[in-house]
């Protein structure tokens, strides 16, 4: 966090037009440290604009954390060389896979080993030709070893090969119109819309 009246320097210093780089404290990565250590301006002009001495020092040092101020909301005090933040409130928060490699962080794996192996196992079976049939009035269904729910009611013109992939409001306005996809999403072991 800056301090009341820090001087950080210019905003474009053009000492350091070529690095391509202006020294920043909002984002302490590996780039600036290899600048740090290859120019001791851009070293200095870098130091003024982070106001903790010790995030400083963990920089230098290639530490990922640093024992800071303690946080508010969590009353830790560990924090990331990066960017100054609370690691514990950062992975706390529900954050998407994306916006967690955006601040650096590797998400964990969606599935463990078994898991995908098992994803594997009923993708074969299911490309072997592996399905459950159920028919109720005009409709038929097959259930997948994926889960894949393939729907067809030929006479009202309904033939989906993958029912999760309708937007949920869609399937409610076709179970309102045909109540036997309702006994169809029932076997399939959905929820079904009231
Ligand atoms: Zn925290």
């Amino acid at each position: 966090m800056p301090k009341l009246g820090q001087q950080y320097g210019r905003r474009h210093d053009s000492r350091f037009a070529l690095h391509g780089r202006q020294p920043r404290a909002s984002k302490l990565d590996r780039r600036q440290l290899i600048l740090c250590r290859n120019d001791p301006a851009y070293a200095a002009a870098l130091r003024l604009r982070v106001s903790d001495p010790v995030r400083w020092e963990a920089f230098l040092g290639g530490r990922p954390h640093y024992e800071g101020k303690v946080c508010p909301k969590c009353c830790r005090s560990s924090r990331r060389t990066r960017d100054g933040s609370c690691y514990v409130c950062l992975l706390a928060k529900n954050r998407s896979d994306w916006e967690q490699i955006q601040a650096g962080i590797m998400p964990k794996a969606g599935r463990s080993r078994a898991g995908y192996l098992d994803m594997q196992e009923r993708s074969r079976r299911e490309r072997a030709g592996e399905c459950l049939t159920f028919s109720v009035g005009r409709f038929t269904a097959q259930q997948y070893p994926t889960g894949r729910l393939a729907v067809q009611a030929p006479e009202v013109h309904i033939d989906n090969p993958d029912l999760s992939k309708l937007p949920g409001p869609t399937v409610v306005s076709l179970c309102r119109r045909f109540p036997e996809l309702r006994d169809v999403l029932r076997w399939a072991g959905w929820s079904v819309p009231a």
